[in-house]
């Protein structure tokens, strides 16, 4: 079942792909974010991550503005973007930002993430899933501006894996980022790490669906944009 799953999302992506060969070269005169994977994920470095986070919100924001221009709204960026490294070191309104996790903050529009998780994340998995775990993240912000609440927890995190599936699929397309051969892979894996293990009710408080849903809604993102979304 895993395995199938991981390799309907491989196909997808590299499908994805295929449809728009991407030169060595990059023709764009704007700067392209690239995701390197020609190194080992055992050597990359705290600059490396550093450099994909920062470009990771970079393409983000573009991605967003180019979207609320295209529909004759005003963009505002999230305020600020910055790691955490202790439980209760960054509150959301009342509640402490707990370790081991990245997360939007409505009530201080911002996003903050525990850097040695994400860190550790980054070295397993690779970098690709930063691209991942910021435009997931990013997405929440977007929904926040857009007013949308949906009913269950699930509907708000699958929709935001979604939205986090469009952005880099369009960046991709529209050759603001470049993924490389072993970046889908990554994905695959990085969406395999967080899925909620089988079992947790869909409607639970916190659920974020199963790898599979999550897999489904990002793919579904990624190969017909923000119309998949239900936006
Ligand atoms: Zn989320």
């Amino acid at each position: 079942m895993r395995a199938r799953v991981v390799a309907f999302l491989t196909v997808l992506l590299l499908a994805g792909c295929g449809r728009l060969p991407l030169p060595e070269e990059p023709a764009d005169p704007q700067p392209t974010a690239t995701t390197s994977s020609d190194e080992p994920d055992g050597t990359d470095t705290p600059e490396e991550f550093a450099r994909d986070i920062k470009s990771a919100q970079t393409v983000a924001e573009r991605y967003w503005q180019g979207v609320f221009e295209q529909q004759g709204k005003r963009f505002q960026p999230v305020s600020e973007v910055f790691p955490y490294e202790r439980e209760g070191e960054v509150n959301c309104g009342r509640d402490p930002l707990p370790r081991n996790n990245a997360a939007y903050c409505s009530a201080g529009d911002f996003i903050a993430y525990d850097v040695n998780w994400a860190f550790g994340v980054f070295g397993q998995i690779g970098d690709a899933f930063i691209y991942y775990l910021l435009g997931h993240e990013y997405a929440h912000g977007i929904q926040a501006r857009l007013g949308i609440q949906q009913q269950f927890t699930i509907q708000q995190e699958l929709q935001a894996d979604c939205m986090a599936g469009a952005f880099i699929g369009d960046s991709a397309r529209a050759r603001q980022l470049r993924l490389d051969k072993g970046d889908t892979d990554e994905l695959a894996r990085g969406l395999q790490a967080v899925g909620d293990d089988p079992g947790q009710p869909w409607f639970a408080e916190g659920a974020h669906g199963t790898a599979d849903q999550r897999i489904n809604a990002f793919a579904n993102g990624y190969q017909d944009s923000l119309k998949a979304c239900d936006l």
